[in-house]
């Protein structure tokens, strides 16, 4: 088949790594200026900012089971898909823990009963000591109760967006830089480039939505912010992605190769794309603090704001039609579920 994706974020490259590996020639189109992670076009996609944390059971605090079913199958994919990409990508799924100082335990007792009643049985938290708690991760001092999320883990977002491109331009696929997607429509993509006026309606025969936050006013889609920090801890020992339980922020830190740490993130209802707030700085940096006091002497080298896509239930949606597959709405769960909902996607326009 001649497939065209309007997008080429998470979910675009995913696609097109996974259709071109299956014989398809595949066009993505994308007003990005090049397959690397920059904001020229004012629009990166929220693939590369995101923590990456694959937390099917922690994200069940705002998602349904069909995110979780999606979240697990996921888990079970990655480690297929990263070992395809004949590049390193950083991946890890040896549980993730949640944390929670006891000041905020009646917030983490909310939490964790919701979780208990929606996760099943294999996947609910377990409690952990504090000898534990120091065998596993001996650079967490703080927090006095904690729990093992077993399965869960992180990816490294940046070399995978760039490792699924890379991967995909060997298997055949063309990449359009510069080049926007006003509509799209069965089989037909209406195509112009950055800054002019003159669009050229282009056939395939299926086509792709993919744009997050670009796919207006098709979806009712919208922006939900969200700012991250890219710590050099050498000497902080972290072996698997944390999860602070806070009154305010879903506060992670996740653990990257060559001593990086990432701290994140807030969640803002704007669509403001400006750089990372005091505010914010104040507050996440301080609640990563309070649970590794080690990182008082990491250097912050680099922070960045993105917008997540969501719709106005905060859900997926996978809308197929004769043609044409949309798929929107990842929200804060594109990594944990891109490549189940890809598959699904795929198992029906291939059948
Ligand atoms: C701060 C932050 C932290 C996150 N942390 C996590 C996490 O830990 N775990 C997790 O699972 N998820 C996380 N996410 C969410 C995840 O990044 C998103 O759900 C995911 O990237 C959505 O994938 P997507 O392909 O739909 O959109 P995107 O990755 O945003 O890609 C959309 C693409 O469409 C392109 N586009 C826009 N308009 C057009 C147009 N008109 N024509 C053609 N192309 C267009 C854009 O340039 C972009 O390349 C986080 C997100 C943010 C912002």
């Amino acid at each position: 088949m001649h497939i065209g994706i309007a997008g080429a974020g998470l979910l675009g490259r995913l696609l097109a790594w996974q259709l071109s590996r299956s014989g398809h020639t595949v066009d993505v189109f994308d007003p990005a200026q090049g397959p690397g992670p920059s904001a020229e076009s004012g629009s990166l996609a929220a693939g590369w900012t995101a923590a990456g944390m694959l937390s099917p059971v922690a994200e069940l605090e705002c998602a349904d089971a069909r995110v979780f079913a999606w979240g697990l199958r996921s888990c079970e994919l990655w480690p297929g898909i990263v070992q395809c990409l004949g590049e390193p990508v950083a991946l890890q799924l040896q549980g993730s823990l949640l944390l929670a100082h006891r000041s905020d335990a009646g917030a983490a007792d909310r939490v964790l009963s919701l979780l208990q009643s929606k996760a099943e049985a294999a996947y609910r938290p377990q409690a952990l000591d504090a000898v534990r708690v120091a065998e596993l991760e001996p650079s967490v001092h703080g927090p006095s109760l904690a729990w093992l999320l077993p399965g869960e883990g992180q990816i490294h977002c940046v070399q995978a967006m760039q490792a699924l491109a890379a991967q995909a331009t060997r298997q055949g696929t063309q990449w359009h830089w510069g080049r926007m997607v006003e509509s799209l429509q069965a089989g037909a993509l209406d195509v112009r480039g950055n800054g002019t006026h003159v669009c050229e309606r282009l056939h395939f025969d299926h086509v792709f939505d993919v744009r997050g936050t670009g796919a207006r006013p098709q979806l009712p889609v919208r922006g939900v912010r969200g700012e991250v920090f890219w710590l050099q801890a050498p000497g902080v020992r972290l072996n698997r992605a944390l999860r602070l339980l806070h009154p305010r922020h879903a506060v992670y830190i996740v653990p990257r190769p060559d001593d990086i740490i990432v701290v994140g993130a807030s969640e803002i209802e704007s669509e403001d794309r400006s750089p990372v707030s005091v505010r914010s700085t104040l507050e996440l940096l301080s609640a990563a603090h309070s649970v590794i006091p080690a990182l008082a002497e990491a250097r912050v080298v680099h922070s960045e704001s993105n917008l997540r896509p969501a719709l106005p239930d905060n859900l997926p949606l996978l809308s197929q039609e004769r043609g044409i597959t949309r798929i929107n709405g990842l929200y804060r769960h594109g990594w944990l579920i891109a490549p189940a909902v890809v598959e699904q996607a795929l198992a029906e326009v291939l059948s």
